[in-house]
């Protein structure tokens, strides 16, 4: 098989599928007990946190371990917002967001919220001036993503960091899922309030993920229980999970920039490519883009055509994001860019990785050149 759709998911590590194993065998109780077993299975957890720390260099930042992103975004959203119900205050986000965080702002909206859609320009980033204009003292929460999931732009965080910091009460969140482990951030994550990792973009295992925050800051949890995770995410902690998660991303920050110039020399490769074909446009990826994610549309035919005919030759592609992949609706973030609906229904997600090679991308243009 090729599998061009690392954006969605990622094969996990052998050495973390090793570490659930052993985990699950030999260090299995409960780690809230009491008991001498509890206590070293607690301690197995806590150094997970510390882990995640020193991984990434942040000082002291607090780590819950959650079922995935989708919960972690969540999380941090209503987590901030609880803390302000019935008071019409206002919130900010982008109009090129992973369903998880745009499906949290568009309820907020009807809790009464009043909430600013930053719109972006034709290579999918934000723009800093609508942020500024719409940023005031009401304001509790921006969250913007780092790296869009469809089409690979880069946010500058750095700016937006250096605009929320002059708004003291407003709580930054970075949904940081597609860039961490691959990108090198030109902005310090200690600056970030709030930010969410998925376990499963980074090679390791589905249904989890943690949201990592400012140890000051106060959320009023989603979910009521024990106290867990001091009561933020309460429900029995899964150490395997929490290792595996820590596992994968000790091994992707290590190999992210002996990485990144292959998938980079990949990516425009690919782009090389597909430049004379015609009827074939790429979509953004002209400023500042992950190269992870490339987006292209084939103006004359529905995205899902096209993917059900490279499946005959085990090549897989994406129509945007796998979350949404059943509404057949068009795709959100190019139609945020060209406000072209015919770009949007015939849009493609390819996604490479380190494993990708210029054979593969060879195949896919045979390929895309016989069907067009
Ligand atoms: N945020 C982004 C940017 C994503 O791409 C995804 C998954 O595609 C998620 C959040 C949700 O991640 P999870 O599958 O861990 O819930």
């Amino acid at each position: 098989m090729i599998y061009f759709d690392y954006t969605a998911t990622s094969k996990p590590n052998e050495e973390v599928l090793a570490l659930y194993q052993k985990i699950n065998s030999e260090y299995w109780c409960n780690p809230s007990s009491i008991y001498k077993a509890g206590i070293i299975n607690n301690n197995l957890f806590q150094k997970c946190e510390k882990d995640i720390n020193d991984a990434l260099g942040l000082q002291n930042k607090k780590v819950f371990f959650t079922s995935g992103a989708t919960e972690a975004n969540n999380l941090a959203v209503y987590g901030i917002c609880n803390n302000y119900l019935g008071q019409n205050k206002n919130v900010i986000t982008t109009s090129v967001e992973h369903p998880s965080v745009l499906s949290c702002f568009q309820d907020l909206e009807k809790k009464g919220f009043k909430v600013t859609y930053l719109s972006v320009d034709e290579d999918g980033i934000i723009n800093l001036e609508e942020l500024k204009e719409n940023i005031n003292s009401d304001t509790v929460l921006v969250s913007t993503m780092w790296v869009n999931n469809i089409v690979g732009s880069i946010q500058p965080i750095d700016e937006v960091i250096k605009i929320v910091k002059k708004y003291p009460r407003c709580k930054l969140h970075v949904d940081a899922v597609q860039g961490i482990g691959k990108i090198k951030p030109n902005f310090d994550f200690n600056k970030v309030d709030m930010f969410t990792l998925s376990s499963h973009k980074i090679n390791g295992l589905k249904s989890s993920g943690t949201l990592i925050i400012n140890d000051k800051i106060i959320l009023q949890s989603v979910l009521k229980g024990a106290t867990q995770q001091e009561g933020v995410r309460p429900g029995t902690i899964d150490i395997a999970l929490s290792a595996s998660t820590t596992k994968a991303l000790k091994l992707i920050l290590a190999k992210r920039d002996e990485r990144y110039p292959y998938v980079k020399e990949l990516h425009e490769y690919f782009k090389d490519c597909l430049k004379d074909i015609p009827g074939v446009v790429i979509n953004g990826g002209s400023k500042s883009y992950s190269p992870y994610i490339l987006n292209i549309s084939i103006l004359n035919t529905e995205s899902e055509t096209f993917i059900h005919y490279l499946e005959k030759y085990e090549i897989y592609v994406a129509a945007g994001s796998a979350c949404n992949s059943k509404i057949k609706k068009p795709e959100k973030t190019i139609y945020a860019m060209y406000k072209d609906e015919r770009r949007a229904v015939t849009s493609l997600r390819i996604s490479l990785s380190y494993a990708s090679t210029k054979e593969e991308i060879d195949e896919f243009i045979k390929r895309l050149k016989e069907f067009i």
